[in-house]
C-alpha cells in the first residue's frame, strides 16, 4: 500500500482524491504538517496561489513541506500548485517553493480565454487527454534537468523534473485519470524518477 497526500488548505481537494484511487492507494487529506511524515506523494490543488501560500505560512507548512521534497519525494501540483512549486514567477521578486527548476506566468491566457477545454497530447502519459485550463499559467522557462511533458499552442502546460510533475491545467476535472495514474506510479516506483 502506498500513501498519497492532497494538500487541503484550499481549491479542489475532493477531485483530486477521487482522481487518485487505485486498489494499492491510500489517499490522506493533509491538513497539518505532522501527517507529511506518513505520506510517499503529495499533490498540490490548483486553487489560489497566494491564498494557499498564506496558509502554508500560517499553518506551518513552509518548512516541512520544502524538506518533503527536498528528501526527493514525489510531488504533483496542478495549475496554482504548479505556481507553488516554480523556482522563479514572472513579476514576483519571491517563488513560493522552489522545487522545480521552472518559470511560471499566472493567468498567462488573458482575458479572453480564462478558462477553456483542449486536447493535449502528452510525453510518457498518453494521447488525446482532456485538459481543463482556469486561469491557468503558462511554464515559459525550464531549466536543463526539466522534461517537457505538454505544449498547448507552443506554450508549455505540463513538465517533470525527476519526482516532480507539474501542469498549468486541472487533470482532476475530467474523469480522464492517466496523468493521476502516472503520478502514482511515480510513487509506486521511485527508482524510476531518480
Ligand atoms: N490563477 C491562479 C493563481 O495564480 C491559479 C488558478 C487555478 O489554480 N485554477 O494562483
Amino acid at each position: 500500500m502506498i500513501n498519497i497526500g492532497v494538500l487541503a488548505l484550499q481549491g479542489a481537494v475532493r477531485e483530486h482524491v477521487k482522481a487518485l484511487q487505485a486498489p494499492d492507494v491510500h489517499v490522506t487529506i493533509v491538513k497539518k504538517a505532522e501527517q507529511l511524515d506518513h505520506i510517499d506523494g503529495l499533490v498540490f490543488p490548483g486553487g489560489e496561489s497566494t491564498t494557499m501560500r498564506r496558509l502554508i505560512n500560517l499553518y506551518g507548512f513552509f518548512e516541512p513541506l520544502k524538506a518533503f521534497a527536498k528528501n526527493g519525494k514525489p510531488v504533483f501540483g496542478t495549475c496554482a500548485g504548479a505556481i507553488l512549486m516554480a523556482n522563479e514567477i514572472v513579476g514576483q521578486t519571491e517563488p513560493h517553493l522552489s522545487v522545480m527548476d521552472m518559470t511560471v506566468e499566472r493567468n498567462a491566457f488573458g482575458r479572453q480565454r480564462e478558462s477553456f477545454e483542449a486536447r493535449l497530447n502528452m510525453n510518457r502519459i498518453g494521447e488525446d487527454i482532456e485538459a481543463v485550463f482556469i486561469r491557468a499559467p503558462i511554464i515559459n522557462k525550464v531549466g536543463p534537468s526539466v522534461d517537457v511533458l505538454a505544449t498547448y499552442d507552443g506554450d508549455i502546460v505540463a513538465a517533470q523534473q525527476g519526482p516532480f510533475l507539474a501542469c498549468s491545467f486541472h487533470p482532476e476535472l475530467t474523469d480522464d485519470y492517466r496523468m493521476h495514474q502516472y503520478f502514482v506510479k511515480m510513487v509506486r516506483e521511485p527508482a524510476l524518477h531518480a
